[in-house]
């Protein structure tokens, strides 16, 4: 019946070339996206990518020029945003500083005339779901960033949405709690099975919580994967750029479509695969490289292999991290696992290589 299809679709939300102008500027361009219901999504992409804009259209605080939106299989058009079966969580999530915390948290219930019972219980199942009902009766000038941005969290789930929509919530707070958040936010949403779309200009984090990642540049989709497609499969140099870090070679197309020559290196990789270009980019990922000290009596110039000058060495913990200079214009990031990291100095002539397999091929992309 059309209930039950209803029904399957709670949660779901599907974008149909949306697109968004500010004068003559398009921050959201035709996009289109389909999430599944209590999918994990993450808008990944630079500041003005369009990530905010289109998430505000999922609220219903813009309006598409062009384009449909529909939430749990229902068009939203002209729906104002607090009858959306949305609700948003903001970087600046400005709790109410004179209310308790169980005040804050039932604020959106009591808008809503909800019976007082009703609202006990639903806030004090809010507060269990972010660990935190020992806190109902305090300030929040008495929390810590984290406390407070999981009080905010149970104040958008009070209203037990369909879609959780999360505008860069863990900015704020300080590394380590971020990536102590990151792993509770991402254990709550697989446990209450609501979608959750995360926007986010923080690469690793995207990478660490969602089923899939959407990476947008100028107000398109110009990548929707998974975390381990986005990072070794990148569809573009775009991505690759954006997604975890690279060294990129540019130069021309050489062996039919399977290398590129570079000042510095002819870059070779499994197969070919450019066909159209002129001009091309080869990308190779710091952890892929092997870095030496050179070996003068050693041959020059084999594919794959490039020579420099070490000119820093940074311990990053459990990896060792190498900047090698090949010449003015270029330089070369390497990583090694701390333990079986070379012994090395500043200074030190080295030798780096990798391997065909992991060397990426790209047509050259001014604009990225
Ligand atoms: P950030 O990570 O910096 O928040 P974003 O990817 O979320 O960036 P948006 O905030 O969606 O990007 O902005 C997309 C583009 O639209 C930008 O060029 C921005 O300057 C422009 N823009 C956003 N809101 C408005 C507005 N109210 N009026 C005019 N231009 C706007």
């Amino acid at each position: 019946s059309g209930s039950s299809e209803g029904e399957d679709q709670r949660g779901g939300v599907v974008l149909s070339g949306i697109t968004k102008l500010y004068g003559d500027q398009a921050a959201v361009d035709d996009l289109s996206l389909t999430i599944q219901p209590g999918e994990f999504i993450s808008l990944l992409g630079p500041s003005g990518c369009g990530k905010t804009t289109t998430l505000r259209m999922i609220a219903g605080f813009e309006q598409p020029d062009a384009g449909d939106i529909r939430i749990s299989g229902r068009p939203v058009r002209g729906i104002p945003p607090y009858r959306r079966d949305v609700n948003t969580v903001f970087q600046a999530y400005a709790l109410f500083p004179h209310l308790s915390v169980a005040e804050n948290v039932a604020y959106g219930l009591q808008q809503r005339r909800t019976p007082k019972s009703e609202v006990r219980d639903r806030v004090t199942q809010a507060l269990d779901l972010v660990q935190m009902r020992r806190f109902g009766d305090r300030k929040p000038t008495q929390l810590s960033g984290g406390q407070q941005q999981r009080i905010a969290l149970a104040r958008a789930l009070v209203n037990r949405p369909a879609v959780l929509l999360l505008d860069e919530p863990l900015g704020a707070l300080d590394r380590q709690l971020r990536e102590e958040m990151q792993l509770e936010v991402k254990l709550l949403q697989s446990r209450l099975g609501i979608t959750f779309v995360f926007v986010t200009h923080d690469q690793g984090e995207a990478l660490s919580m969602s089923d899939r990642i959407a990476i947008m540049r100028a107000g398109r989709i110009e990548q929707l994967a998974d975390a381990d497609t986005v990072y070794a499969r990148p569809a573009s140099a775009y991505v690759a750029a954006f997604v975890g870090q690279q060294n990129f070679f540019r130069g021309a197309v050489a062996e039919a479509g399977a290398a590129i020559t570079s000042p510095h290196a002819l870059v070779r990789a499994a197969a070919p695969v450019l066909t159209t270009t002129n001009l091309g980019e080869a990308a190779v990922r710091p952890e892929y490289i092997r870095i030496d000290k050179d070996d003068p009596s050693a041959p020059p110039g084999e594919a794959n292999t490039t020579r420099g000058d070490l000119i820093g060495i940074s311990h990053l913990g459990d990896t060792m991290q190498y900047l090698v200079r090949l010449g003015d214009d270029q330089s070369l990031i390497v990583r090694r696992p701390t333990p079986d990291a070379p012994v090395l100095e500043v200074g030190d002539a080295v030798v780096c290589s990798w391997a065909a397999h992991h060397v990426l091929l790209f047509p050259a992309d001014d604009a990225a």
